[in-house]
């Protein structure tokens, strides 16, 4: 199937390629479920039968005239052609594209356009005969085999590796981004919730250790972590104990020492593990860019916070993660809630305020044992991956 390519409106299309490109995919408003994408086709298309739900005698446009409106989105997924057998990381056995947009919360269909012909639709959007169908596509928003947005991307080298302290914010506004982020993305725990928080002991195991030795370190001793540089005092919190534990990467026999923490008054968190999911939003409508930008930071934010660091690089590699976290202290919030990465059940929060918090129990626990959890690793399998993913952007 060959479609044109056509950017002006169809009403100046002659009859003869009107029928040309009726040959393509025309769809209608019945198509789709955004009242947006609803009135421009109606406003903008011309009576035919819907090719896509069937409809009949509805104001009708071509699929692939509607490539930029979906641009918005599908510039955010990636796709790769070959390595579909191997991708068993993955729950769904269906990686179209019009599954994965599903779960990502993109609701683009209306329910009378069966599976094969919403992927048929995005092939007419793609301008290819049958990538959205056949090739594996990766959500943006969920899933851990995600490239990062090129933004971030941008970002991470530039506070790496060139300006540390004056960045140029004019390709990408990273603090105006974080300045405008959904409620759906806060936490308020409650005054006197339960919070923990555990040190490793390093030798003297049988001493009860005293409350300062859990409490945050006093500003000349705070070493720089993924959310404070070195100097800035900050208190680093678990959820629960056992994530806490998890976290101090405790040895089969050491002693471990846990606090209960609860702060005095209700805090604001930016919670990055909430789902970045987009649903119930109109993916055509003006303010949907914004949406599906903050969607991708919040879920790139939230596997970045997680990331393990080698000791050696730390200086450098959470610099990042240093610099977000002071933009998100400054739009007043009181910490961030981010996935751990030892206790996959279990959530971590660097509060910026340690002063809200007294410590209310302490107990010290021995560590029995150290489950370890492996997959093979095919090092030569990602790169052909990451290669491919590199080289196939969605652009059509
Ligand atoms: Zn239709």
């Amino acid at each position: 199937m060959n479609v044109e390519i056509r950017n002006e409106p169809l009403s100046h299309v002659t009859e003869k390629e009107y029928s040309a490109t009726q040959s393509g995919m025309l769809c209608c408003p019945q198509c789709f479920q955004s009242k947006t994408m609803q009135d421009f086709i109606a406003k903008q298309g011309r009576r035919a039968n819907c090719e896509i739900c069937g409809s009949l005698g509805q104001p009708c446009l071509p699929a692939c005239e509607l490539t930029s409106h979906f641009q918005v989105f599908l510039s955010y997924y990636r796709c790769n052609p070959s390595l579909s057998p191997v991708g068993s990381m993955l729950q769904s056995d269906d990686h179209s594209l019009a599954t994965v947009l599903h779960s990502d919360g993109i609701y683009v269909f209306s329910e009378r356009v069966a599976l094969t012909k919403q992927n048929a639709l995005l092939n007419a959007v793609l301008k290819d005969p049958n990538r959205a169908a056949t090739d594996w596509w990766y959500s943006a928003v969920i899933g851990q085999f995600v490239l990062s947005p090129p933004e971030w991307t941008m970002f991470v080298v530039e506070v790496k590796y060139k300006n540390r302290y004056n960045i140029n914010w004019e390709k990408w506004d990273l603090p105006a981004l974080l300045k405008t982020i959904s409620p759906r993305f806060v936490e308020n725990p409650p005054a006197g919730t339960v919070f923990f928080r555990a040190r490793l002991h390093e030798g003297r195991v049988y001493e009860i250790p005293d409350i300062e030795f859990l409490g945050p370190p006093p500003p000349d001793l705070a070493r720089g972590g993924r959310a404070n540089a070195s100097g800035i005092q900050v208190l680093y919190l678990s959820n629960s104990a056992q994530t806490a534990v998890a976290e101090t990467r405790p040895f089969v026999g050491a002693v471990v020492s846990v606090a209960e923490c609860r702060p005095g008054r209700d805090l604001r968190i930016l919670d990055l593990t909430r789902e970045s999911k987009l649903t119930g939003l109109d993916p055509f409508a003006d303010d949907f860019a914004r949406e599906m930008q903050t969607a991708v930071l919040i879920a790139e934010l939230n596997r970045e916070f997680a990331e393990p660091i080698l000791p050696n690089t730390a200086d450098r590699d959470y610099a990042p993660t240093q610099f977000v976290a002071e933009i998100i202290r400054a739009n007043d919030y009181d910490g961030i809630k981010y996935r751990s990465a030892m206790n996959t059940k279990g959530n971590n929060y660097v509060i910026f305020y340690p002063l809200l918090f007294t410590i209310t129990y302490k107990f010290s626990v021995r560590i029995k044992g150290v489950e370890v959890q492996s997959e093979q690793y095919d090092p030569e399998w990602l790169e052909k991956a990451m290669n491919s993913l590199l080289k196939k952007p969605t652009q059509p």
